[in-house]
């Protein structure tokens, strides 16, 4: 269609020219050749003259000098004897007309119609830089080149759509896939660029300042790229060039581990970017088993908790994605040298406490309640105590009961408070159990999402119920000396899924200890 509307246009330039060369009806026959003379194209002469001719014979003949010329080709026709003439075309933007002069300095306006092929045509974008910027299309290399001076977005693109074209705005329109955003750039003197980026219709940033880096999202999807660029070359005339491109951005995965070398009990933290959960295929780690991971706003993420026991050792962690991309990448474990405690039981609470019921009433309802947790995370940053005491067992620590030693790492902080003393929600959650045993008394876990659950052990009074919803601070229960407790203390844990770890890094960022409980509280 394009060439069509050249090749009708080309003998639109023909007929024009040589009827006001001669100020008679010509032959096109005796043309040779035509030379646009600004964008140094050569074309053929060609037939098909009878239905132009009367569209140049309605045109007006004007001699004032009344016009604002902007710009003008020189249309050179060579002639079979060889004679050149030169007839001069002009775009005309504030009349928003096409002119002709002639060699006797005579003026001929077309319509405003007709006009309109001059300005639209390709052939003649050369005349809109000046004007205004323009496009400058092409195959391969998509350059908006709104003006080669003024305004420029460069990428590997294909065509650009025109949608539009009106004497007050030019709209374009771009479907693209940018894999690497790193050579989208823009460069504009033109003061009066901006650029508004939308996702689903909605406005997400605005550019008006071209020196810095074009803005690029920091997560994947599509986005809207409104340019709008205002002509600033005319005085009155003002014409926006609206060029939307959809880009839509599919970077490679990138994941970030939150530690190289990390402590027995702490938790490693791996975000991922540029990808959904669906692209993930597998993580394989031997620090554990069962990995998964959530979607967090735009990032992926997911928790490995370091148990207490795990082998000091360098690990490696390989996380698959689609199109075959493996990750690799490597965590040191470091021992985290937990104290050992010595505690003595008497032989009648080991009695009533040590027995198969009691073993087995804590695996029907306290274990699986450890393997669930919502996908949703429902805590924020924002950790507290669930209240401050003196620090009777640190998290970790080994025990031997009445000097034997035993498999046991504690899972939990002992803070020895009064009994009643109230227990408060570390952050936002929900109840998913609150219930007595007999190893543990009244006890209450609450699920904070994603796999972390805080532990409650030992309380006097259970303040909440099964499936409520709790915020950081609400009061749940009252400390106790219930269950297997030589006194009344708060056990307090915290774990991913059924893996504990230590509650201080999810409060002050290190462990709680004998030693620095006390300033931590402050
Ligand atoms: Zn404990």
């Amino acid at each position: 269609m394009k060439k069509i509307i050249t090749i009708i246009l080309l003998f639109v330039i023909i007929i024009s020219g040589v009827y006001y060369l001669n100020n008679q009806p010509y032959q096109v026959e005796d043309i040779t050749s035509i030379k646009i003379v600004n964008t140094n194209k050569i074309v053929e002469n060609g037939a098909i003259l009878d239905q132009y001719l009367p569209l140049l014979n309605q045109e007006d003949s004007v001699t004032d000098n009344n016009k604002d010329f902007t710009n003008g080709f020189d249309l050179v026709f060579t002639m079979k004897n060889d004679n050149v003439h030169t007839l001069t075309l002009v775009h005309d933007f504030k009349n928003k007309n096409v002119h002709f002069i002639n060699e006797d300095s005579e003026i001929f306006t077309l319509s405003k119609e007709d006009s309109l092929f001059f300005f639209k045509n390709e052939l003649f974008k050369g005349v809109y830089k000046k004007f205004d910027p323009n496009f400058v299309l092409s195959n391969k290399e998509m350059t908006l080149e709104a003006s080669s001076d003024e305004f420029q977005i460069s990428h590997t693109f294909d065509d650009l759509e025109i949608i539009e074209y009106s004497w007050d705005n030019i709209k374009a329109k771009k479907i693209n896939t940018i894999t690497n955003p790193n050579g989208l750039s823009v460069t504009t003197t033109n003061s009066s660029t901006e650029l508004l980026i939308y996702e689903n219709d909605k406005l997400i940033h605005t550019q008006t300042d071209f020196s810095k880096e074009l803005f690029v999202p920091e997560y994947d999807g599509a986005f809207d790229y409104v340019f709008k660029v205002k002509s600033n070359h005319q005085k009155e005339t003002h014409i926006t060039k609206t060029v939307e491109y959809q880009i839509i951005f599919n970077r490679k995965p990138v994941f970030e581990l939150s530690h190289d070398t990390i402590k027995q009990g702490h938790f490693l933290t791996i975000t991922g970017k540029y990808l959904t959960l669906d692209e993930i295929q597998s993580i394989d780690t031997l620090i554990i088993e069962e990995i998964e991971f959530y979607e967090n706003g735009h990032e992926v993420v997911a928790y490995i908790p370091i148990h207490a026991r795990t082998k000091p050792a360098i690990y490696d962690i390989k996380i698959k994605t689609e199109n075959k991309y493996e990750h690799l990448y490597s965590v040191e474990i470091i021992d985290q040298k937990f104290k050992i405690q010595y505690l003595y039981v008497t032989p009648s609470t080991m009695a009533s406490t040590s027995n198969a019921a009691a073993y087995a009433e804590y695996n029907k309802y306290f274990h699986p309640v450890r393997k669930v947790s919502n996908e949703k995370k429902f805590y924020d940053e924002h950790f507290i105590m669930p209240l401050t005491a003196r620090i009777t067992t640190e998290f970790g620590e080994g025990r031997y009961i009445n000097d034997a030693a035993t498999s046991y790492s504690h899972s939990g902080l002992d803070l020895a408070a009064a009994k009643g003393t109230p227990v408060h929600a570390i952050n936002h959650g929900i109840v998913t159990l609150s219930r007595h045993f007999a190893l543990t008394g009244n006890t209450i876990i609450i699920d904070h999402g994603q796999g972390l659950l805080s532990y409650y052990l030992h309380l006097d009074t259970l303040n909440v119920n099964l499936n409520d919803s709790v915020t950081t601070g609400d009061l749940i229960g009252t400390v106790g000396s219930t269950g297997r407790s030589t006194g009344p203390h708060l056990h307090f844990g915290t774990s991913l899924y059924t893996t504990y770890i230590e509650p201080g890094y999810l409060i002050y960022g290190e462990p709680i200890t004998k030693d620095n409980y006390e300033t931590l509280f402050q």
